[in-house]
């Protein structure tokens, strides 16, 4: 087995004060079993993300990293939101970190699955992605809203693994690639598959949240989809010029109905000219504004400016 590596756990906290000790508890017994066992090396960490929390999340995060060794934090200077506390702290871990691990701070994704992660990393992974084996524990209304979220998500066109949030182990050669991704309307989740590399998953139960409330209600759950789909996807513009085809299409059946009605005198003056104009007028417009969208679509992938591509190989630099 190759020299153990150094793994950073990276956790998003907002308000998190109610979990924050359990949490660390818990970490720290799995920490120094990894160390123990040399599955990590002695320099890993678990690092948290002050999120702008406006309890005393923060000053916990400090206590903490003064009496525990295996502990640090970093803040951000306000509320970002939970994909940008991610990135911060994504980030800033792989600076000290070989591989690095994402998770919530409620320890909802069991942190069991910790072990599997490293195992796939060591046989040559360079992401893998912790899904969700069931939600027998979650309410029904979470888990038909997160269900459906990732099923319309796909429909939209953003490629997404199913019921995967952000458990994941990703390397340092995958985040190194990930600063690259220079957007500003991040959507994690979707960017880890765009990267590439190989890639793995690992099963695991995930449990209710042992103390504090969701930071997740249903109005930021939508927008996070909103957000996903917009910043990943041109399905939405391309659908205006599908509808606009469609519409085409009827008014050539209105014209033909109108027409028969107009000469079987069934009409009374004009209303065959209105029908008709209206639906072929309709259509048409519907058209110029999907071949706008079109456009629209390309200048959105520019300005992204995403990597074209990552060479993942080169065998001529071993040959040096
Ligand atoms: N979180 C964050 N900033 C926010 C909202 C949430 O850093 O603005 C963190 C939160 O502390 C937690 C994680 O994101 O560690 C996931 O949030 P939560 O557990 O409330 O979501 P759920 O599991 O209910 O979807
Ligand atoms: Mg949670």
């Amino acid at each position: 087995m190759k020299k153990e590596n150094t793994l950073y756990i990276v956790i998003p906290c907002y308000n998190e004060e109610e979990v924050l000790h359990e949490t660390t508890k818990r970490l720290k017994e799995k920490l120094n079993k990894l160390i123990k066992d040399k599955v990590i090396s002695k320099n890993s960490r678990v690092m948290y993300v002050n999120d702008g929390s406006k309890d005393k999340t923060w000053d916990l995060i400090k206590e903490i990293d003064e009496s525990e060794e295996l502990f640090t934090g970093i803040t951000l200077s306000r509320n970002r939101g939970h994909q940008n506390a991610l990135v911060a702290g994504l980030l800033t871990a792989k600076e000290y970190a070989d591989v690095v691990i994402s998770m919530d701070a409620d320890l909802q994704d069991d942190i069991n699955a910790i072990d599997e992660m490293l195992e796939k990393y060591y046989a040559g992974f360079d992401i893998v992605y912790g899904v969700r084996s069931s939600r027998k524990k979650d309410t029904f209304f979470k888990k038909v809203t997160a269900e459906g979220f990732y099923k319309f998500m796909s429909l939209m066109g953003v490629d997404i693994v199913f019921n995967h949030a952000d458990y994941r182990l990703t390397s340092k050669r995958v985040l190194c690639e990930f600063e690259g991704y220079k957007e500003v309307n991040l959507f994690l989740r979707g960017i880890f598959p765009l990267i590439g590399f190989k890639s793995d998953v690992v099963y695991y139960e995930r449990a209710e949240r042992f103390a504090g409330e969701s930071k997740y209600p249903l109005k930021k759950m939508l927008s996070f989809a909103w957000d996903g789909i917009s910043s990943f996807s041109v399905k939405p513009l391309r659908m205006i010029c599908v509808l606009g085809f469609i519409i085409l299409f009827f008014s050539f059946i209105i014209m033909l109905y109108s027409l028969i009605q107009k000469f079987t005198g069934n009409t009374v003056d004009g209303w065959a000219f209105i029908t008709i104009s209206i639906w072929f007028i309709g259509g048409l417009q519907m058209i110029s504004i999907g071949i706008i969208g079109e456009y629209i679509g390309k200048i959105y992938n520019e300005t992204k400016a995403r990597p074209r591509f990552i060479i993942s190989e080169n065998l001529n630099e071993k040959k040096k």
